[in-house]
């Protein structure tokens, strides 16, 4: 699938939830998500056709995120499923690591490939202000957890937020000292619960590139550029959607947990996805890929969604 700016669409996103077992000051509301029936949200048997149906179209990689995707009834399933389509199948998932524990080795089981786990801090008292009720050791657990079960070069995405964890920048990156991981720096983007922060809580990745002027910069990964500081056996990567945009090189499209296809992460267009299959679905999927912006407007701090990061996935 070629959009109209000529950018090669091969990667889709799946909320497969919005609820989630952690409230994220810049993603969720301390009250939680209004409850949507389950019948509002995607079944395992909806998220497999789409899947099948974009993999048919070319998509050759597939990110399940919520919300917290280990909280979803079924998630085990619908990876095996997904894997099923195709073993070629790049198949990822995003999570905050918490459940990671007595996940990691059922994940590999079910043919998920590569882990992105979200985590901003090592300082136990930071992690708990950010996320309103996480326990920075579960995570480190799974991080542990996802190695034992033979996990390779697992991300961690840290987002940097001015004036609560911009000093934990230096231990974050040495989380990559050793081990292979890559640790990325992605700059908070305002979605509509962080709207009225002050501008000095979005802090540029300017301030992590600071500490890499001698790494040596390997190119890029997705969105991301990577750098692998001198000894390191992991890399440190930055995403910088508001300073230094990459849309010219997006090839995502994304569905949220109640079945909107999103052309991209901060435009206000949706195209419902619920009750199509076969040509019907095929057809909304290439609609969706013909509407993709050129670019999003975020370096104005402005989104045009007015959904929150938990209902799209990130
Ligand atoms: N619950 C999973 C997790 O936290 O990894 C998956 C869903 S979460 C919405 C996906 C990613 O979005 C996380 O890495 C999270 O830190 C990021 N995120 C949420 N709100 C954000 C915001 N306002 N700006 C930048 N990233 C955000
Ligand atoms: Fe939950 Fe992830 Fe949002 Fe945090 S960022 S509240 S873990 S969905």
């Amino acid at each position: 699938m070629i959009d109209r700016y000529g950018r090669k669409i091969e990667y889709l996103r799946m909320s497969v939830t919005d609820r989630c077992n952690l409230r994220c000051i810049y993603c969720m509301k301390e009250g939680g998500v209004c409850k949507r029936c389950h019948s509002d949200i995607l079944s395992i048997e909806e998220l497999t056709d789409i899947a099948r149906a974009a993999y048919a179209l070319g998509v050759r990689k597939i990110r399940l995120t919520g919300g917290e995707p280990l909280v979803r009834k079924g998630i085990l399933t619908l990876c095996k499923n997904i894997k099923a389509i195709d073993p070629m199948i790049e198949l990822g998932m995003t999570t905050n690591g918490s459940l990671l524990k007595e996940y990691a080795g059922k994940l590999k089981e079910s043919g998920v490939d590569r882990l992105n786990i979200s985590l901003d801090t090592l300082n136990a008292e930071t992690y708990h202000t950010i996320t309103r009720r996480g326990n920075l050791s579960d995570v480190l657990d799974g991080v542990k957890a996802v190695q034992n079960a033979g996990f390779v070069r697992t991300k961690i995405n840290t987002v940097l937020i001015g004036g609560v964890n911009e000093n934990d920048i230096l231990d974050m990156m040495r989380l990559a000292e050793n081990d292979d991981l890559q640790v990325r720096f992605i700059e908070l983007m305002p979605m509509d619960i962080v709207r009225g922060w002050d501008k000095s809580r979005f802090i540029s990745v300017d301030v992590v590139e600071q500490h890499l002027h001698s790494a040596e910069l390997i190119g890029y990964d997705g969105v991301a550029r990577i750098y692998r500081p001198t000894g390191y056996k992991g890399t440190v990567g930055v995403i910088s959607p508001l300073s230094r945009s990459f849309c010219d090189r997006c090839n995502k499209i994304r569905v949220t947990a109640d079945g909107k296809l999103k052309p991209c992460l901060h435009s206000g267009e949706e195209i419902d996805l619920r009750g199509l299959s076969g040509e019907a679905l095929t057809a909304a999927i290439l609609q969706g890929v013909d509407s993709k912006p050129k670019c999003h407007r975020l370096g104005e701090y402005h989104t045009d969604t007015a959904r929150n990061m938990n209902e799209i996935g990130g």
